[in-house]
Parts: C-alpha cells; sequence; structure tokens
C-alpha cells in the first residue's frame, strides 16, 4: 500500500451519535432502581423484562433532564412527540423491540459551541431522543447469561448533523456534550461505566464534491483520546482505499458497515455491515400516549439552567485573562471548575491559579490516580500558595517544593496541616533571601555585565528589567526575594 496520501484533496466528513444514560433515580418506563453496579437482575420489574401484558408508564425526571439538554444548545423542544417501536432480535432485549423516538424526537436542532484553535466553532445538531437501553450479556469460559439491570434505563442519544471535518474537532464536540450533560446534572458521563456511549461516523469526499459519499460508523470508544485516534486512523484508512482503486465506483471501495476501535492495534476493525432504517420495522408504540409539553413547562425549565460550560468558558477568557486552552480545560471538567470557582474567592490571580489546578497539582496526583477535588487539599490551601507567590512572600520554585510537601503530607500517616502557610513557617528555608547586604553584590555583578539591557531598560523597554531579574535570580538559584532583587536593580540603575 502507498505510504504518502494525498490529504489535502480530500475532505473528511463527521458526525457524532451520543448516547448519554440519563442519572434518573428509576427507569424510563418503569419503577426500577437506575442504578450502576448492583447485582445482577435486581433492578428489575416486568416491564423491564418485557413480560406481556406489562404497561410502560413515562418517567418525567427523564423527559426534564431532555429538555434541560436541549435548551442548553438553543434547540426547539418539540411540544409533541411520540415513541416508537424499533424491532430488533438479540438476547439483550426480551421484548424483541427498543422503545425509542423515530418521527417526532423531542429534541429538534440546536448547536454546540466549541474553540477549535483560535476559532469559534457552532457544531449543529440534528435531534435528541429519548429512547430505554438495552440489558449486558456477560461472556463466561462455556457460557453467556444476561444482566437486565439496563435494561429500561433512560437514554438520550444525541445525533449531530454530519458537520466535523477533523478528528480534533470530533473529539473537541464529545468533551463539550459531555460537560452539557455534567453540568445540567442530566448524566454520570461515566466513560469506563457505559454511562456515555459515543459512536462516530466517518467519510471523506475529495474537495468540493457535492454530496456525502459512505460512511463507516465506529462504535463505542471509551476515551476522548481513543475517539480522536480511531477518527483520524480512519479517515487515512478511507483515503487509502480510494487512492488505490481511482477507476472504481466509490460505492464499491468503502460499504456502509459498522467497526470498531480496536487500541491495542491502534486500527478500526470491521463488525457487520449496516443495517438499514426499514429493517428496524419503525412504529409508533401502541402502549404509550404522545408526549406534550406545554410552552409554560418549557420555559419553566429554561429558568433553572446553570452557567453552561461555554458561557463560563467565555467569562474565564474575557474577565479573567484565562488563556483559552486553560479557559477549556477548566470548564470540560464541573468538578474542577468548581473548584476553581471556590478558590477564586480566596485569590484574585486567576491564571497563576488556573495554572497551579490544571497543570502543577495534577502532575503531582498522577501517581496516586487521583484527582485535587478527591483529595484533601482544599481550594483555599491552593489560593494562599498562589498568594504567596505573587506577593513575593516565596518564588515560584520554592512554591514548587511547597506543593511537594503539600502532596507528601496528604499521604504521610503523621496528619500535619496542608496549609502551605504553616509549610513555609515549618521550613524557614523556604523564606526568600531578603538580606539587602546578601544580594546587593550580585545585582552590582549583573549590572556591570548586562551593560546592554540596562540601556535597553532606561530606553523603556521594560522586558529588559525581567531580564536582569531573572539573571539575579539565576545566581541566587531562586533564593532572592523578587521584590528586594527588583529594588535593588532600580537603585543601582539610577545611580549611573
Ligand atoms: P443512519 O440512517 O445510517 O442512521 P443518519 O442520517 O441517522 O444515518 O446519521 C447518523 C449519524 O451519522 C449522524 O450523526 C450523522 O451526522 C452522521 N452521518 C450521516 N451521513 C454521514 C456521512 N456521509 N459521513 C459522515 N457522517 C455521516
Ligand atoms: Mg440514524
Amino acid at each position: 500500500m502507498k505510504t504518502a496520501h494525498h490529504h489535502h484533496n480530500w475532505e473528511p466528513v463527521i458526525g457524532l451519535e451520543i448516547h448519554a444514560e440519563l442519572n434518573t433515580r428509576s427507569k424510563l418506563f418503569s419503577s426500577a432502581p437506575n442504578h450502576f453496579g448492583d447485582e445482577p437482575n435486581r433492578n428489575i420489574t416486568e416491564v423491564c423484562t418485557g413480560m406481556p401484558g406489562a404497561l410502560p408508564v413515562l418517567n418525567k425526571e427523564a423527559v426534564r433532564k431532555a429538555v434541560q439538554f436541549g435548551l442548553a444548545v438553543g434547540a426547539r423542544v418539540a411540544t409533541f412527540s411520540q415513541f416508537d417501536r424499533k424491532s430488533y432480535f438479540y438476547p439483550d432485549s426480551p421484548r424483541n423491540f427498543q422503545i425509542t423516538q423515530y418521527a417526532h424526537p423531542i429534541i429538534l436542532g440546536g448547536s454546540v459551541m466549541v474553540v477549535v484553535g483560535d476559532e469559534e466553532k457552532a457544531f449543529p445538531i440534528n435531534r435528541a431522543h429519548l429512547e430505554d437501553d438495552a440489558g449486558m450479556l456477560k461472556h463466561f469460559s462455556d457460557f453467556a447469561t444476561v444482566d437486565y439491570n439496563r435494561a429500561g434505563v433512560p437514554l438520550l442519544e444525541i445525533v449531530s448533523e454530519p458537520c466535523m471535518h477533523t478528528a480534533k474537532e470530533a473529539a473537541l464536540y464529545a468533551m463539550a456534550v459531555k460537560a452539557i450533560l455534567d453540568y445540567i446534572d442530566a448524566s454520570d458521563c461515566n466513560m469506563q461505566e457505559g454511562s456515555l456511549r459515543i459512536d462516530v461516523n466517518v467519510s471523506v469526499r475529495k474537495k468540493g464534491e457535492a454530496g456525502f459519499r459512505n460512511k463507516i460508523e465506529i462504535k463505542n470508544m471509551n476515551s476522548f483520546s481513543n475517539l480522536e485516534k480511531a477518527v483520524a486512523h480512519e479517515i487515512t484508512r478511507q483515503i487509502s482505499a480510494y487512492e488505490q482503486y481511482p477507476d472504481k465506483d466509490p460505492q464499491d471501495v468503502i460499504q456502509q458497515s459498522t467497526y470498531r476501535w480496536d487500541p491495542d492495534k491502534g486500527q478500526t476493525v470491521l463488525m457487520r455491515r449496516k443495517e438499514y432504517a426499514d429493517d428496524y420495522r419503525y412504529f409508533p408504540e401502541p402502549d404509550l400516549l404522545p408526549l406534550i409539553l406545554t410552552p409554560e413547562y418549557i420555559e419553566e425549565i429554561r429558568k433553572t439552567l446553570p452557567e453552561l460550560p461555554y458561557e463560563r468558558e467565555k467569562r474565564y477568557i474575557s474577565k479573567l485573562q484565562l488563556g483559552p486552552q486553560q479557559a477549556f480545560t477548566l470548564v470540560s471538567d464541573k468538578q474542577i471548575a468548581a473548584y476553581f470557582e471556590e478558590a477564586l474567592q480566596d485569590c484574585t490571580y486567576a491564571k497563576t491559579l488556573a495554572n497551579w489546578i490544571i497543570v502543577e497539582f495534577p502532575g503531582r496526583l498522577k501517581e496516586l490516580g487521583k484527582t485535587l477535588p478527591e483529595t484533601p487539599i482544599q481550594p483555599s490551601h491552593i489560593a494562599s500558595l498562589v498568594n504567596m507567590i505573587e506577593t513575593g512572600i516565596i518564588s515560584g520554585k520554592i512554591a514548587k517544593s511547597v506543593a511537594d510537601d503539600m502532596v507528601a503530607r496528604m499521604t504521610a500517616p503523621n496528619n500535619l496541616p496542608l496549609d502551605p502557610g504553616a509549610i513555609v513557617e515549618a521550613n524557614p528555608e523556604y523564606l526568600p533571601i531578603t538580606n539587602r547586604e546578601t544580594i546587593l553584590p550580585i545585582v552590582e555583578a549583573v549590572v556591570a555585565a548586562n551593560a546592554q539591557s540596562v540601556a535597553d531598560f532606561i530606553a523603556g523597554r521594560d522586558r529588559a528589567l525581567a531580564f536582569l531579574v531573572g539573571q539575579v535570580m539565576k545566581q541566587t538559584k531562586g533564593s532572592a526575594s523578587p521584590q528586594v532583587v527588583n529594588e535593588l536593580l532600580m537603585e543601582c540603575i539610577k545611580k549611573k
């Protein structure tokens, strides 16, 4: 196979179907508990197992969460929607059909805002509909069984338009959808436990070509990084296939089918050729009335929406001067964002604070497999550490040692305080050298050796001063008080 592909002649087209399990107390059509990880086949009623005569009753909480999502993405919430039967035969559904919404979904349109590089993009949504989840097969060495605890768990399936064009865009869109579901508390969004499942559809076409080519659906990637890799791999695979057979009918080169991502092989692997809608024999669910929502009900829900991740991201960039990447990383995780918000109560140096919360501490906690909010380190501790740096009580370099100590104390058995103030107090060597007599000779030497920088500073280039401060800090191995260094430098230069 050729290795050099002409990617620039091709345009990838990507659309996502995201299944979010809604975190309601009970299931979509029965009072059985909706709870993950319990003993198999405990959380079931006759509705979940499709006993003859058992009638579904729609869960209002699931409807409410679906409406919240719709409003959060600026969609139209249908005042009339309807459930349909989708027939299929597989042991994960004893009823032999799924109840879903086909012709009249509850959510129509809307879009998800994402910052891609330095561009703002709106990725349109086609629809979102309610449906029930299937049970789970469990395979053993020589037999298989079924656990129906998941059967009937409410799902919101969110279907994007085929509107994305890079693997990165697909991953960013998926992260943004997850963040929205998380902020409105509609789903646990746990990809490992399967409460957020993403299928991605990929095709490529020649640039400028009208219409789409056949798509490949890739199932069930369990992380955003796998999603991105799978899409990138699939794009390359399709382009190579078309370029290898330029004279064949494209319909025959890539046939509509379902693949899965094999993370170990780093490849997409064929599962089956695609079914089409008429195989499912959709028809209106006779045991449920159409779902009618009043405009008042919808408006009442609109009023309860929290600040959404994209709004928060914009606020962090415009009001707190965070970088776009920093802002996105913070808001993408509701717990981290809440932690940051709390730390902001005690600290106004937002940018430095963000860096300690999303870079410095996570790096130190990696080995422990914990996130910051899961540790006893409080937002106020980090706020206080950042305040000490920014007011010149300790240097940035010493702050790193203090942070190391905080993490070490956290896991040590002796319960020493985690407050950075207490750590610095207990370690006088952490305090910077403020003694002018010690620092002055170094300042004088630096001024003498960097005449050009001194001249630049006098000429009004402030950056030159930062360079000189840096030189002094370097020679004192970061232990001099930056404040005192600054003062002495100014005095020394003035004397010239
Ligand atoms: P199907 O009828 O096969 O289920 P849909 O039209 O419902 O297909 O689309 C399913 C998903 O696939 C949507 O997210 C949509 O954006 C995406 N999609 C549709 N056509 C293409 C295509 N040619 N290339 C990439 N994605 C596509
Ligand atoms: Mg479809």
